[in-house]
């Protein structure tokens, strides 16, 4: 990608110089300047969203083994870059070189490869003769453009979850990636037209939310808008969408909770925390956040956890051996030190992390709180950092009850090798996703997304089909009768 003279925004095929001014693009492992980016104008999201409309006609008639052939290429051609996307990846947010390569590139593959084969099975109800004399049939459409904006924590995975699904079901698609992380994605947008996806399917324009995003939200020609982000701004997306009664798909913030049940083994409970809670460096929207952990476990639990997370490698994310790389800003490091600090001033204490390192990056240890009251803000608002609060429970009605008390409900994990309490905890805490003895596992195969003020609509999977299509009944009369008997309840033949 030749950044600097071609521009950062994706249109038609091709990239383009965006109209909307300059910004400095930071690397926040290093804090210095990656890079300066073109933003786009109002008038590029207007062009983007032209040449979106103008593909869809033709991309969504073609059969779904045309699309399918072309995913298919598409993810032969993104394995060739695979490399590139990776370094790219940490370069931009700050993540482990391991975590880029080893779970947001291959991850983003599969789902390629998966949706190449979802776009030939997009099911409906068998045809059936349901009013007499006639058969009805379910046709599954596309429904148009579709303006997505994704967020800066898997940039590269998350426009594969926001375009392969609308794409791979015959829809065109505009994306906003956040302004933080656009690099990626104008690489997949690139590496879909050299795999020959026709030009105008899929469309990236890189500016800021306030201006760029709700200009996509609000444009009359876009049908439905597909968001991930905070709970914040999918709210106002709700709003804005209202405006031209457009379908929305929304994929917010989370606090997921670990349940720690008696009879777990507690070993495989302190990896899975801390796994769970420092992936990403925590700024992932499934992360464990709260170890809700029988009593007669705590001190054993907390202190493997502790002892953990000290010994984790946290530094240079371009190091193979570092474990977790920086956070994304230090504007946002700052935000979640400041909330351990507050629980630390309200009596918490810090098992492990807690520190901030002097370096220009946006570095912080992986950080472990107890003593925290449920109602606090630390155990009931999303940090989005490396931080797990653990607190003890008595009861397995107590541990369920204090797993739903938030206002989230995206993911969740039961420790227990008793199989009826691990269906019972299956079916109790609220929800998208409940791991048992696990936490994190993704597949393309299974759907992602919220309960509760974590959104609705969900990716990934053939469930993110029905955000994608309209089901449209068609019914065929099986005579030529003039007068159909029915017609007599409105008006008799006479
Ligand atoms: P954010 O809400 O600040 O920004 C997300 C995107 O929205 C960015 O592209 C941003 O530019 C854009 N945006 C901001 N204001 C806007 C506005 N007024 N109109 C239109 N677009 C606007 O979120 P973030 O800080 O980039 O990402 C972190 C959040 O994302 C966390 O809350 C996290 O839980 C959530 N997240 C959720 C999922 C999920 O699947 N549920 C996945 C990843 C991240």
């Amino acid at each position: 990608m030749n950044t600097t003279t071609q521009g950062h925004q994706f249109i038609n095929g091709e990239y383009r110089l965006g109209r909307g001014g300059t910004a400095e693009r930071i690397n926040p492992a290093t804090g210095r300047v990656a890079q300066s980016l073109d933003y786009a104008s109002v008038a590029d999201v207007e062009d983007a969203v032209g040449a979106a409309s103008a593909a869809f006609d033709s991309w969504s008639r073609r059969t779904p083994g045309a699309r399918a052939d072309h995913l298919l290429a598409f993810a032969t051609e993104l394995g060739t870059r695979a490399a590139e996307l990776a370094a790219l990846e940490t370069e931009q947010t700050g993540k482990s070189t391991r975590m880029s390569h080893e779970f947001d590139v291959p991850g983003t593959i599969d789902n390629v490869n998966f949706f190449a084969g979802a776009a030939r099975n997009l099911q409906g109800q068998a045809a059936g003769d349901y009013a007499g004399n006639s058969t009805s049939m379910i046709r599954r459409e596309a429904i148009g453009v579709i303006g997505s904006i994704a967020p800066w924590n898997y940039p590269l995975q998350m426009a594969a979850w926001k375009i392969l699904p609308a794409i791979a079901a015959g829809n065109t698609i505009v994306l906003k990636p956040s302004e933080l992380t656009p690099g990626t994605t104008l690489l997949f947008a690139e590496a879909a037209t050299a795999a020959g996806i026709p030009d105008g399917v899929i469309n990236v324009v890189v500016g800021t939310g306030r201006e760029i995003g709700e200009a996509l939200v609000r444009h009359p020609q876009v049908v439905m808008s597909s968001f991930t982000g905070s709970t914040a701004v999918g709210r106002r997306i709700m709003e804005m969408a209202s405006e031209t009664g457009k379908r929305v798909h929304l994929e917010l913030g989370g606090k997921a909770p670990l349940v720690v049940f008696k009879d777990a083994d507690v070993e495989a409970a302190a990896h899975g925390a801390v796994a769970g809670s420092t992936i990403n460096a925590g700024q992932d929207c499934t992360a464990a956040t709260r170890a809700y952990v029988h009593s007669s476990l705590f001190e054993k639990f907390t202190k493997r956890v502790a002892e953990l997370m000290d010994a984790m490698v946290v530094g240079d994310p371009t190091d193979p051996d570092t474990d977790m790389g920086s956070l994304i800003s230090l504007g946002h490091r700052d935000k979640v030190a400041s909330v351990v600090q507050r629980a630390r001033d309200s009596g918490a204490s810090v098992l492990a992390g807690g520190l901030a390192p002097e370096h220009p990056g946006a570095f912080y240890r992986p950080t472990l709180v107890t003593g925290a009251t449920q109602d606090s803000e630390i155990v009931q608002q999303e940090i989005f950092g490396p931080v797990l609060v653990a607190l003890p429970f008595e009861t397995e009605d107590e541990a369920i009850e204090l797993a739903n008390d938030t206002p989230y409900g995206l993911a969740a994990s039961a420790w227990t090798n008793d199989l009826n309490l691990a269906m019972r905890a299956a079916a109790q805490i609220q929800a998208g996703c409940v791991w048992v003895n696990e936490h994190i596992p993704i597949v393309s195969e299974m759907p992602h997304g919220g309960y509760k003020a974590s959104g609705f609509g969900k990716d990934m999977s053939s469930y993110s089909f029905e955000e994608y299509t309209n089901v449209k009944h068609v019914l065929i009369s099986h005579d030529t009768d003039v007068h159909k008997e029915w017609q007599d309840t409105v008006f008799r033949q006479r």
